[in-house]
């Protein structure tokens, strides 16, 4: 454990350091922030005192992306959260977004620090230690995620940068310097195990030990993880942030039941039905959208923002002896499908296929027929079959009735002969028309 102090630290005990954080960090944004004074005003909060403590953050308005996005203007692209000065600001990240106009994300020397430190326990977690080699294939350019390589040092290992988009690099890289970990998307991931397969490269007999996956769901489902594993032959563990609140926010441990919150003390997260925006009570089992809520940041603090991702909350002990809440990412509410009323993310179509393996490769692809979240029934997914195998119609009625069974929506299986359907070394596109 990195930080044996806050990792262990009991609940009761967090919720009062971060109370006291979080009144300092409200203070902060009616001293300095243009955006929430307004909307805090707005939604009858005339003042800090007003609006109480973290028990109390529930009724705060929610914020989203779009609504930072808005108050964007030649003067202040950053938006009106910016509430440093510019001279103040060590950093700008960008994040990617779909319209092509960047966010800006902005941040002091202590937030920078932070965001490393939150990092650096997340990916410890993992049980990479000093002394050890991780070869990263993040290119981190303009993205927040090139904080996250901090945290590598941080750790003490010795961190082998090789990028993305280069594969034989990769591979010449854990050959000849023999890393204990790599960190890279679950989809690379599992490229790899195929490119390895294809040019009888002994990738189960490589240094690596461990697999860190990070940017996009997968690394938590069973059946793409346990092939993960068998490919590697080395432990899989998943970590996730969110731009424009902090990287690798949560890190996995080595028990590999959910991530733990390592920027714990940070940033403060809650549940909501995404519909209704209701707050769900965070105890175990508790499923919905994931909203965070930063406790000590300078430059543009953000409070109850919408992260977009869907997740289920542990509350149960872990056995690695951190206290800390833990999250699986079912997906991204943005790839949530509604059919005929039920919610459909294609991660966890994803999941209940991979358990036909091996007659199946493992890739998937949800055509949605109409555009939009609605869909009526039955929704196509071509589901690809495994190298050599043959399509075969009692195969394509099993998944599709444990589809219905498990995920209670009606789909159409087709399967598409090995190979057909899109292989990526970034992040997977699981959707498709
Ligand atoms: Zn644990």
């Amino acid at each position: 454990m990195l930080e044996p102090e806050v990792e262990t630290r009991l609940w009761d005990e967090q919720f009062s350091v971060d109370n006291a954080s979080y009144r300092a960090q409200v203070a902060y944004l009616f001293d300095r922030s243009a955006f929430y004074r307004e909307k805090l005003a707005a939604a009858g909060f005339s003042s800090h005192r007003a609006v109480g403590g973290l028990g109390d953050v529930g009724q705060l308005p929610l914020t989203d992306k779009h609504e930072l996005r808005e108050t964007c203007t030649p003067d202040n692209p950053i938006g009106a959260h910016l509430c440093a000065r510019l001279s103040e600001i060590v950093r700008i990240y960008s994040t990617s977004g779909t319209t092509g106009t960047p966010s800006y994300v902005p941040l002091t020397a202590g937030d920078l620090d932070n965001w490393v430190t939150a990092s650096a326990r997340s990916y410890a977690a993992s049980g990479v230690v000093a002394g050890q080699r991780i070869v990263s294939t993040y290119n981190a350019g303009p993205f927040v995620a090139g904080a996250a390589l901090g945290a590598f040092e941080r750790i003490g290992l010795c961190h082998i940068p090789v990028g993305t988009g280069n594969t034989e690099r990769l591979m010449r890289a854990v050959e000849l310097l023999r890393p204990e970990a790599v960190v890279l998307t679950p989809s690379y991931a599992a490229y790899l195990v195929e490119w390895a397969a294809e040019r009888n490269v002994d990738l189960r007999g490589s240094s690596v030990e461990r697999v860190l996956v990070a940017g996009e769901p997968g690394g938590g489902e069973s059946t793409f993880r346990a092939k993960l594993e068998a490919g590697w032959d080395a432990r899989v563990t998943e970590a996730m942030g969110i731009g424009d609140v902090g990287v690798s926010l949560w890190g996995e441990c080595e028990e590999q039941d959910g991530m733990h919150l390592g920027a714990r003390g940070f940033v403060h997260a809650e549940v909501i039905e995404p519909e209704s925006s209701v707050v769900v009570e965070a105890g175990d089992g508790a499923t919905g959208e994931l909203v965070l809520t930063h406790l000590q940041h300078r430059a543009a603090p953000l409070l109850r923002f919408r992260t977009g991702d869907h997740v289920t909350v542990r509350t149960t002990p872990c056995r690695c002896g951190r206290t800390g809440p833990r999250i699986r990412c079912i997906g991204r509410t943005d790839d949530m499908l509604i059919v005929r009323g039920v919610n459909v993310f294609p991660s966890a179509i994803r999941e209940v296929v991979g358990a036909f393996a091996p007659d199946i490769s493992g890739h998937i692809l949800v055509k949605p027929q109409a555009p939009g979240v609605k869909q009526s029934p039955p929704l196509p997914v071509s589901v690809e079959l495994a190298r050599g195998a043959t399509a075969d119609d009692r195969l394509a009625e099993a998944i599709r009735d444990q589809l219905r069974e498990i995920l209670l929506v009606q789909t159409r299986v087709d399967l598409v002969p090995w190979g057909s359907l899109p292989r990526s070394e970034y992040k997977s596109k699981l959707v498709g028309y």
